[in-house]
Formats: structure tokens, sequence, C-alpha cells
């Protein structure tokens, strides 16, 4: 019997986890992607010996990439080796104040108590909310797919979303628990790595802190990119085709059905299946035939975007951690900043990575290989900015905290060379709408069925997966959604068995 075919546009790791999957299930799969490697923005630089994670540096939940390995008869660790990074990461406040989150609870509990006596109780009736947060997200809206309005608002969900604090404001919660300012950013920054605001963010997201701190920040040896090596060569083995340096010009449609990719040199490629993975916005407005719902989305909230500094240091700083918080200035008007007037904070906050300090190979001898992750706002028409002047003002603070505050005076005139992203790179490179660097916003209004759907409403064969669809951003959650998409497909075409797509938190 012939195989039905699959064709995979784009191979971040939302299209290579849904490419192995469908090859698993029996689907004769080809992936197109733009560049000259898979990863998107989970790619890699490497240069002169030293080796950079692009995007996530944060290898979190580690039962759902377990799941996705054993989903295509893989053992995780066969592929990867996970170190545990705890303390996860120090935070440094303008004021001085130094905390390391950790999940070793008697540290914790001195360094809380140093700030504030009520504090550690805070913090464990915190992270208990987090906890039940993460468990009953996964397994009742993140980890499944909604087919109709009245599955998501169901009479058996709906106390469900109440009780996820879905309608409250993550930073406003956190005052339940402490009553020191720093320490509510202490806990509610996480949101960033969502690119979102804690002011606007819904409360659930304190399952964050939770899965940092009980499951573990993780980093697997070689990098991010190590992920995307090993679920490359898993989908490879089960038969995936990948092209790469083939950029999808436009899909042409036929009697209501996607017909065809047509790539910008003119090639076309049929299936009886799509996955869309590069940013969801960009399909709907640049590949696909003309639509109403294009307009719709780009009035959507969006992420935040970032300025990057990738550094080839040629000196050591044992004294900078591998993961490092620098926090400043007013917290609420710096999201303000962000998110309402989409530019840089005048008192920028930012994250240092320098994973040579867990793998050495990630830089030669005796020098550093040093990432600098600057929230911004995403690109906004009505409000433009001089980029380039806010990412020397960027760098400019960056000097000076890590000179003030980390002993490294001298680091300036020990960069041997720099790479630097900022919105413009994120939207060219990347396709990714308005440069926002994590994709849709997860608002309450952008989440669950209320998200842009993962098949497309006209187009039955037209599938998406990634970080703009359904359940959302972020390395595991992407994974979900390479699961859901599967596992949407293949119930809908009925033409496979399903295989190991029983899942539950903890039941990898
Ligand atoms: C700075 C940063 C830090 C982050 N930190 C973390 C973290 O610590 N932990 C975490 O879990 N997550 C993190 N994330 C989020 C995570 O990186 C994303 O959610 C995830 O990588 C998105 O994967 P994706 O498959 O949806 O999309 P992408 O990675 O964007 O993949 C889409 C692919 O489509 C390709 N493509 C686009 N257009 C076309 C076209 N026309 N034709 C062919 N191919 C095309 C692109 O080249 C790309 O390879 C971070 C993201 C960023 C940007």
């Amino acid at each position: 019997m012939q195989k039905p075919t699959a064709l995979v546009i784009g191979a971040g790791i939302g299209g290579i986890a849904t490419a192995a999957r469908l090859a698993k299930n029996g689907y004769d799969v080809t992936v197109l992607e733009k560049e000259t490697t898979p990863g998107g923005r989970c790619n890699q630089i490497v240069r002169d010996g030293h080796r950079f994670d692009i995007g996530p540096t944060l290898f979190l939940m580690p039962e759902i990439w377990e799941e996705t390995f054993a989903s295509l008869g893989e053992r995780m660790s066969d592929h990867l080796e996970l170190r545990r990074i705890d303390p996860t990461y120090k935070v440094h406040f303008d004021d001085g104040l130094q905390l390391e989150l950790t999940s070793n609870l008697g540290d914790m509990q001195t360094q809380l108590e140093r700030v504030d006596k009520t504090a550690f109780t805070g913090f464990l009736n915190y992270i208990a909310e987090g906890s039940k947060h993460y468990k009953m997200s996964v397994e009742k809206f993140v980890g499944r797919n909604f087919y109709n309005i009245f599955e998501y608002f169901s009479m058996g969900n709906l106390p469900l979303l109440f009780q996820l604090k879905a309608l409250k404001k993550h930073y406003a919660n956190t005052s339940r628990f402490f009553k020191d300012e720093r320490l509510k950013a202490a806990f509610t920054f996480q949101n960033m790595y969502l690119g979102l605001s804690p002011y606007d963010a819904p409360a659930t997201y304190s399952l964050l802190q939770y899965t940092e701190l009980a499951e573990g920040v993780w980093y697997p040896i070689g990098g991010m990119y190590a992920g995307i090596q090993a679920l490359t060569s898993i989908a490879e083995k089960l038969g995936v085709k990948f092209l790469y340096q083939t950029p999808v010009k436009k899909m042409k449609e036929e009697r209501g059905k996607i017909k065809a990719a047509i790539t910008e040199d003119g090639r076309e490629f049929t299936a009886d299946i799509f996955i869309g993975n590069a940013d969801l916005p960009y399909i709907y407005k640049e590949l696909l035939p003309k639509n109403n719902e294009a307009k719709k989305l780009e009035n959507k909230l969006y992420t935040c975007s970032t300025i990057m500094f990738y550094w080839g240091v040629d000196k050591e700083y044992p004294q900078i951690g591998h993961h490092n918080v620098f926090l400043g200035g007013d917290y609420k008007a710096s999201f303000d900043q962000i998110f309402n007037d989409h530019t840089l904070p005048d008192v920028p906050s930012f994250y240092v990575h320098a994973p040579a300090r867990t793998d050495k190979a990630a830089a030669p001898e005796g020098q550093e290989t040093l990432y600098v992750l600057v929230p911004v706002g995403h690109l906004d028409a009505r409000s433009e900015q001089d980029w380039e002047a806010l990412v020397h003002r960027a760098r400019e603070t960056v000097f000076t905290r890590l000179a003030k505050e980390m002993g490294a005076e001298d680091l300036r005139e020990h960069i041997k060379f720099e790479t630097v992203y900022q919105p413009k790179v994120w939207k060219e490179r990347f396709n990714l709408e308005k440069g926002a660097a994590f994709g849709l916003s997860h608002n309450f209004w952008q989440v669950g069925y209320l998200r842009p759907q993962n098949r497309h409403k006209q187009y039955h064969n037209l599938y998406f997966t990634g970080a703009s669809t359904h359940p959302g951003t972020g390395l595991p959650i992407v994974l979900l959604s390479a699961r859901l998409t599967t596992e949407r497909i293949l119930k809908e075409k009925g033409t496979i068995a399903v295989q190991n797509l029983n899942y539950a938190v903890g039941q990898a």
C-alpha cells in the first residue's frame, strides 16, 4: 500500500518532532527548511571554538522531552546527557540584593528570611500553587486538543479555569505570597521566557517557578542544539527527508484544499497533508492565498522581542555563573516600556548565559562564550525605534553592570567577536511576525481553543505545529504541539493506527 504523504514547512523543533511522529505512524514525510540547518530559534552559532545556543538555554520539563523520544521508540538518555543546574540562576537586583534560586530548601529559607521573615512560608505556598497549576494545565488544557468551543468552555472545564486563576494577573497574585517587591519580581520575571509581562500573564504561570525548582533546570551537554540534533537524526532514521535552503514562497490551493507548496526556486511539492511550522501569522500573511484571517492575526497580541549579544571572549570569568539574571529600575515601568511602548526600557533588565561553566567544550580552554538577552518591545509600525541606538544603550548597560556587580571591568577589551540579533533579525531571518521572538502572546484570549488552532478552518489538509498555535511557546510546549497536531491528523485522516499517544504528567 502506498504511504500517505506529508509536507512540513520549517525544521524548527515543532516541525522536526511532528515530522518524526508522522513518519513513525506510517507517513512519507518531507521537510522544507529555508536555512542550511534545522533548529530554527533553537539553532546554534559556532565560531572560533565558541558555541552559542541562539535562543533557548533552559531545558525545562524533561518528562515532556522524554515522552517525545519514547513515542519515537527511543530513550532520551541514549541521546542526551543532561546536567541539572542548581542553583538554577542568580538574580541580581540593582540595590545589591542577590538571590540564588535553588531546590535546596534550607538555602532558600536562609536567603528568603534575610529579606522578609514570612517569605519562606509564602514561597512554599507559592510553589504548591505552581505545582497544582502545572499538573492541571498539562493534563486538562495544554496537553489536549479542543475540537470545538463547547469542549473548551464545558461545564467540566469552567471551574478548572478559575482554579488555574486564568483570569487573574500573575504579578497581582504574588501579593498573596510575598510582601517584598523584589521577591515578587524574583518569582515572576520567568514570564519573560514566554515573552510575557507578569502584569498581563495569567496567574496560571506560577507553574514555571514550580517546574524550575521542583522538576529542575537542565542543560544538555553539547548545548540545547544537542536536542535538535538528536531529534533530527531520529527523524531521518524513521525516513523523514529534510531539504535545506529550500524556502517556501507560496502555498497553492485547489478546490478547497492545499495542493502544493511552491519554493522560491519555483519547484512545486505536492502532498496529501501539509504542516506549517514557520510562524503561523507569517503563513497566513505570506504563504496562503489572500485571506481575512491574516489581518485579524496582525491585530492580536504578540510576545516581546529581544536584543541578543553573542560574545566570543578570550578570557575566563569564573564569577559569572551558568544562568544570571540582572533586574533593574522600576519593574512595572520596564514592562510597560517593553509591552506598551515597544522599546528598550530606560533601565533595562537582562540575562547572561555562560554555558562553559557546565560544558567546557562551549568555549576554548581559558576563554568564555557569553550570550546576553535583553528583552525589548517587538516591531511596531506606529512606534518606529532607532534600533542601532537601542542596541548601543543595551550593550553599555550590560558592560556597566557586569563591571560593577561581577568585577568584569575589562570584559569589553576581551571580546574577540560579537554577533548581534535584534527584532529585525528575528523577523527577517526567522519570519517571525513583528519580530516577536516567542510568537503570539498567551493572554486569556489567546490560549486553549481561543489560540489559532492547529488545523486551518477552511483547508482541512493544512495543519500547524509550533509556538504560535495551540498550546504555545517554549520548547517542551512546542513538543506538546507536535504531539497534539499528530494526534489530530491521525484522528481526522483515520488512515493509521494511533500509537503511543496516551500521556499524562509523570508517565514518560
Ligand atoms: C531568545 C529566545 C530564548 C528562548 N529561551 C527559551 C528557553 O530557555 N527554553 C525554552 O523552552 N524555550 C525558549 N525559547 C522559545 C523556543 O525557542 C521556541 O518556542 C521554539 O524554539 C519554537 O519552535 P518552533 O518549531 O515553533 O519555531 P521555529 O524555531 O521558529 O522554527 C520554524 C522554522 O521554520 C523555518 N521557516 C520559516 N519560514 C520558512 C519558509 N518560508 N520556508 C521554509 N522554512 C521556513 C525557519 O527557518 C525555522 O527553522 C526561547 C526563544 C527565544 C527566541
